[in-house]
C-alpha cells in the first residue's frame, strides 16, 4: 500500500473545530487487490475525524489493506479507514469491470445524482439572493446555515428565501446551536415556510431531545449526532427522520452505505454529504449516493470550495445534479 500526502487550497477559508483552515490536507492511498489497482483518499477534518497526524500514523501502520478494514486497527481513525476502504473498493470494482456504485449494490444505471446548494449565514436580502442564484442554476434544494443569529432573525432569512423561491426544497442546518426550547419554536414556525427538515437542531449528545422533536411535519436530520453515536443508536432512539451520511466521518463509503440502508429500512431518509473532500473522496461519495435508489438531493456540490484539485472533472455540478462516473471503479478516466 502506498500513501502519498497532498494539500489542495480552498477557494475560501473553512471554519472547523480547530479554527479556520485555508487548505485541505490528506493522503492518497494506493492499493493492489487481486491484481487490480485502486485509489482512495483520507482527508481528516477536525471535529469530524481523527487529526492529520493520527491519520498518517494509522495509514503508515497498515500492512494488509483488506484485513485491516475489519480487524479494528483503524477504529478511531475514520478518515484513514475511509482512504483504505475506498482504495480496496475501487480495486474490486475495477476487477469486476463495473462502476463503483454498481459494485456497492446499486441495482440500476444512474447517470446523475441531485444535489443541494448550501448557503451560509448572511442577512435576509443576501441570503435570498444566494438562493435565487442557486435555483436559477438548477439546484432542486437549498440548505441554509442557521443558528448564528437569534431565531427571529433566522426565520426572517428563511421567509425571505421562501418568498423569492416558492418551489425550492428548503432545508436548514443549525449544527447543534439551538436549545430544546428554541428548536421546538423553530420547528413550529418552519411548518408554514414548508421547510423539509432541519439538520442537527440540538447538540450532538442530546439524542433524547432529538427524539422528542422528530416525527413532525418538519423533519429532524442528524449529522454530527450520527458521527457521535452511530446510525444504529440514532435509529434505535428514534432521534432522526433523516440520517446524514458523511463517508469520511463514518469510516468509509461502505460503512456510510450500511448506515443509509439501515436508516431507510427503519423508515428514515438518508442523504450523503462530503466533508469538503478532494476529488477522489468526492467521487466515492457520489457513487454511494448513486447506489441508493431515489436518493434525495445530497450535499455533494462541494468541489467549488477547492481552488485546485487532485483530479479533473469529478463531481462537477451542472443543472443541480452531479454526473456519476460510469467507467470501471470510482474515478472517470484521466
Ligand atoms: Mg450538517
Amino acid at each position: 500500500m502506498n500513501v502519498e500526502r497532498f494539500s489542495v487550497p480552498l477557494s475560501r477559508p473553512l471554519s472547523t473545530a480547530a479554527g479556520t483552515v485555508d487548505e485541505r490536507t490528506g493522503f492518497l492511498v494506493w492499493v493492489t487487490v487481486d491484481g487490480a489497482a485502486g485509489v482512495g483518499e483520507a482527508t481528516p477534518l477536525p471535529g469530524w475525524t481523527e487529526p492529520l497526524d493520527a491519520c498518517e500514523t494509522a495509514l503508515r501502520g497498515v500492512s494488509n489493506p483488506v484485513a485491516t478494514l475489519d480487524d479494528g486497527t483503524l477504529a478511531g481513525a475514520p478518515a484513514a479507514r475511509h482512504g483504505v476502504s475506498l482504495a480496496v473498493l475501487d480495486a474490486r470494482a475495477r476487477a469486476a469491470d463495473r462502476p463503483l456504485y454498481r459494485h456497492l449494490g446499486g441495482d440500476a444505471d444512474r447517470e446523475a445524482v441531485p444535489v443541494n446548494a448550501t448557503i451560509g449565514d448572511a442577512d435576509p436580502g443576501a441570503t435570498a439572493e444566494a438562493a435565487v442564484r442557486a435555483v436559477d442554476a438548477g439546484f432542486p434544494a437549498v440548505k441554509l446555515k442557521v443558528g448564528a443569529r437569534p431565531l427571529s432573525a433566522d426565520l426572517d432569512r428563511l421567509e425571505a428565501v421562501r418568498k423569492r423561491c416558492p418551489d425550492v426544497a428548503l432545508r436548514a442546518d443549525a449544527n447543534g446551536a439551538w436549545t430544546p426550547a428554541t428548536a421546538e419554536r423553530a420547528l413550529e414556525a418552519l411548518v408554514e415556510l414548508d421547510v423539509a427538515f432541519v439538520e442537527q437542531p440540538l447538540a450532538a449528545a442530546n439524542l433524547g431531545g432529538h427524539a422528542a422533536l422528530a416525527g413532525g411535519p418538519v423533519g429532524v436530520g442528524l449529522d454530527e449526532g450520527v458521527v457521535e453515536h452511530g446510525a444504529e443508536a440514532v435509529l434505535k432512539a428514534g432521534a432522526a427522520d433523516i440520517v446524514v451520511c458523511k463517508p469520511m466521518a463514518l469510516g468509509g463509503v461502505d460503512r456510510a452505505r450500511t448506515a443509509a440502508v439501515r436508516a431507510r429500512a427503519a423508515g428514515c431518509e438518508a442523504v450523503v454529504t462530503t466533508t469538503i473532500d478532494a476529488a477522489v473522496a468526492r467521487a466515492g461519495a457520489v457513487h454511494l449516493a448513486a447506489s441508493l435508489p431515489d436518493v434525495p438531493a445530497c450535499g455533494l456540490a462541494t468541489g467549488g470550495r477547492l481552488a485546485d484539485d487532485l483530479w479533473d472533472d469529478v463531481a462537477t455540478v451542472a443543472d443541480g445534479v452531479v454526473p456519476v462516473p460510469q467507467g470501471d471503479g470510482s474515478l472517470p478516466p484521466e
